[in-house]
């Protein structure tokens, strides 16, 4: 037989590696963001069309490329940034693959301008599936400029594969956040089918959090200082309070390259611990500086990934650094954060006075079925000298408790403001409150939604609101839902909102609109799994409309919530698979003594 072996066109070769390091809009977005940084730029604009789909530009005014350089950049492993493998422990830059235009290339139509300081004439070259179909001098001012066309054009399964604006663009908006938080220094612009939706000037860390997030972060910034043998640690942390709006809004930096690391993200959410509720997350900005040496940054083509020598000690001092700040700043109203925010929480009434159903109870009814006289036989099977009942009085009349229970109901408990706890036919019976409350909410909500008849109130006094701008796309992608759902909320205009009414319902939930709306698409950014954008949007106003921690509740309102509970179709789970129920069979409890 013939040899079959034969080397990949470079076209090819190209198209294969694309398929790892550009997956989507935002990854050319990175790609090129970062060249722009590492050629030296002052000034980096980023122009976008229909989510990145069908244009994304890059302008810089940095160092540019000969004429030679600016088809060289387009070859695969045609790099200015490193010589040898030993550099690869050396690595100052944002790229060093070189593989990053070269794969752009293979799967769009691009166009580069560039010029080499000192020049006085440009080059400009168009590229298109890796072939160079142009190239001539061309007058250009400063810098580069890459322009990334019909992005897999040649792809039909990637272009397919591809999300609905506002979700690419959301992706496109993490990428540039996290450039931006790295390089302060840099004036950046990012405009969206020719709207200006981000403007940043140079300024220090503080001055740039601020312009990324709104002017309301900045009291609430905690400044992170701290330097060890090993490493050094700069930025911010939020101060607890702002914990609960904030979620997501995590931002970890190695050698100033944005990584993502479950584990010393735990570092930071551990110094929080006693702070902030146990679902709530903290907001960072932390830079860690590192000896190169003591990383491996080349783990992943994204390079989000990356592995430490000293991974414990690092989680130490990230622990502490992160404890010694909060230290600093919090004194003694944060320190007593938990105890003054258990009393708080004590208000009632987020227990959704939706409308009732019909079969609201019989569920669990059943499951009281025949209580009676199961205690009976126990009672004369035991020689407790105490009934059951008796120990769970409650300061109540006997002859209450019997009018209660005729008609099938017992009594309810609440453990640390959290749980609810019945004795039932078969054992006992716990419900999560919260997680009951989502279910119920959400069923409420998908309801709404199917009917299409929600009743809007109309507010006296319309409240508005700021959106971070990373999270403009959710809204506009949320907002026709929430409308449709009785929450009268318009754009005001860059970034800012205005809610005139909300669903009639809405009174009984004890929050402000406001905060519901900006949980909500916390919520909504953080499910990645539900693609129905009903169902998601529900789901995540049910979380967002959820008062997080412990609250006592009345005997009237624990036993609506577990009718309503029951009442629900799917009572067992929150949609995100949350447990809302456990039953703890008799059987189970005997074998326990
Ligand atoms: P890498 O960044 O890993 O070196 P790329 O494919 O992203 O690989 O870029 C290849 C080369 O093209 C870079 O090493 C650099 O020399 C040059 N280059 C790319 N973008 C720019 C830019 N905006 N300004 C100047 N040079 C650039
Ligand atoms: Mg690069």
């Amino acid at each position: 037989m013939s040899d079959i072996i034969q080397l990949l066109p470079d076209s090819i070769a190209n198209q294969i590696a694309a398929g790892e390091v550009i997956q989507r809009p935002a990854s050319v977005v990175k790609e090129l963001l970062e060249n722009a940084i590492d050629a030296g730029s002052t000034e980096i604009h980023l122009i976008l069309r229909d989510a990145g789909k069908t244009l994304i530009q890059v302008t810089d005014n940095g160092i540019g490329m000969s004429d030679m350089d600016a088809r060289m950049c387009f070859e695969r492993h045609a790099t200015s940034k490193i010589r040898s493998a030993n550099d690869l422990f050396h690595i100052k830059t944002m790229g060093f693959r070189g593989e990053a235009l070269a794969s752009i290339a293979s799967i769009s139509r691009v166009e580069l301008k560039t010029i080499q300081s000192g020049n006085t004439i440009g080059t400009r070259i168009l590229i298109s599936g890796s072939k160079i179909e142009k190239q001539e001098p061309e007058q250009v001012n400063h810098g580069t400029s890459i322009a990334v066309k019909n992005l897999f054009f040649n792809v039909p399964a990637r272009r397919k594969f591809l999300k609905s604006d506002p979700v690419e663009m959301r992706h496109i908006l993490d990428e540039f956040t996290r450039i931006a938080l790295a390089n302060p220094e840099i004036f950046f612009t990012c405009h969206h089918n020719e709207k200006e939706i981000f403007h940043l000037p140079k300024g220090n860390l503080r001055q740039r959090i601020v312009s990324l997030f709104g002017k309301k972060i900045n009291e609430l910034l905690i400044p992170v200082k701290e330097e060890t043998e090993i490493v050094n640690f700069e930025g911010f942390v939020g101060k607890p309070d702002y914990s609960k709006r904030s979620r997501g809004e995590q931002f970890m930096f190695v050698n100033n390259r944005f990584i993502k690391s479950p584990y010393l993200q735990h570092a930071i959410r551990k110094a929080f611990e006693d702070l902030i509720p146990e679902d709530n997350h903290p907001f960072y900005v932390i830079f860690m500086t590192i000896d190169p040496e003591r990383i491996d940054v080349n783990v992943h083509p994204t390079k989000q990934e990356i592995k430490f020598q000293d991974e414990r000690l690092i989680y130490n001092y990230l622990k502490v650094a992160t404890r010694h700040a909060l230290g600093q700043y919090s004194l003694s109203p944060i320190l007593d954060f938990e105890q003054e925010g258990a009393i708080r929480h004590m208000k009632t009434g987020d227990i959704p006075s939706g409308p009732k159903k019909e079969k609201v109870g019989d569920q669990w009814r059943s499951l009281y079925e025949g209580l009676e006289e199961e205690a009976k036989k126990i009672d004369k099977s035991t020689s407790s000298p105490q009934r059951s009942e008796d120990l769970f009085q409650d300061g109540k009349q006997e002859g209450e408790q019997e009018s209660e229970r005729s008609d099938g109901e017992r009594d309810l408990f609440q453990m640390s403001g959290k749980y609810i706890v019945s004795p039932i036919k078969s054992g006992i019976l716990v419900v999560d409150q919260d997680a009951a409350i989502e279910r119920i909410w959400y069923e409420f909500f998908m309801e709404s939604l199917e009917r299409g008849d929600a009743l809007v109130q109309q507010a006296l006094f319309p409240k508005t609101f700021e959106c971070n701008p990373a999270d403009i796309a959710i809204m506009g992608e949320i907002m026709p839902v929430l409308n449709k759902l009785g929450f009268d909320v318009q754009e005001f205009g860059h970034g800012t909102y205005i809610i005139h009414g909300v669903p009639a319902s809405f009174d009984g939930l004890g929050l402000d609109e406001e905060t519901v709306v900006l949980e909500t698409v916390v919520a909504f950014r953080e499910d990645k799994d539900e693609k129905d954008l009903h169902r998601k949007v529900a789901g995540a106003l049910a979380r967002g409309s959820k008062r997080k921690g412990p609250r006592k509740l009345s005997k009237d309102e624990m036993r609506a919530l577990v009718d309503q509970l029951f009442g629900c179709e799917s009572p067992y789970a929150t949609p995100g698979g949350k447990r809302c129920f456990i039953t703890i069979e008799m059987g189970e409890l005997q074998r326990r003594f």
